[in-house]
């Protein structure tokens, strides 16, 4: 089984945000059969009115805010590259769905969304 490794960038944005959600991630890292990079971790107010203003975020009152939502781009077998396609994620997403669940945290893939579906997105969940 190929092992998969975080590049310094993954790593910078992983130490930005919330420990549990860092866990998650690198346990997800371990055992997924896709990789992924982090392309988005903890973010300004001052950066998400830009993503806002992009249409790439539909929301002021984002979890990356508050350090607790990360977004990954996979990356793709093939070419080696990041691309953002639903299939790809699912694996992604199973990995971490497994990760938070053996870590006994409630976390929510933003692939679930039914009104903007946010493949990268992955947060914790306010309980
Ligand atoms: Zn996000």
């Amino acid at each position: 089984m190929t092992q998969f490794y975080f590049s310094k960038r993954s790593e910078k944005f992983l130490s930005e945000v919330n420990p549990s959600l860092k866990n998650i991630a690198k346990e997800a890292l371990k055992i997924t059969r896709i990789d992924f990079a982090i392309i988005s971790g903890k973010r300004t107010i001052k950066e998400q009115k830009e993503l806002v203003k992009k249409g790439k975020s539909k929301t002021l009152n984002s979890r990356h805010l508050s350090g607790n939502a990360i977004d990954i781009a996979p990356i793709d077998p093939k070419t080696g590259k990041g691309r953002f396609d639903r299939t790809l994620a699912l694996e992604i997403a199973t990995a971490f769905y497994q990760a938070a669940q053996n870590q006994n945290i409630k976390i929510e893939w933003g692939g679930t969304w039914k009104n903007f579906e946010d493949i990268p997105h992955f947060e914790l969940v306010d309980e």
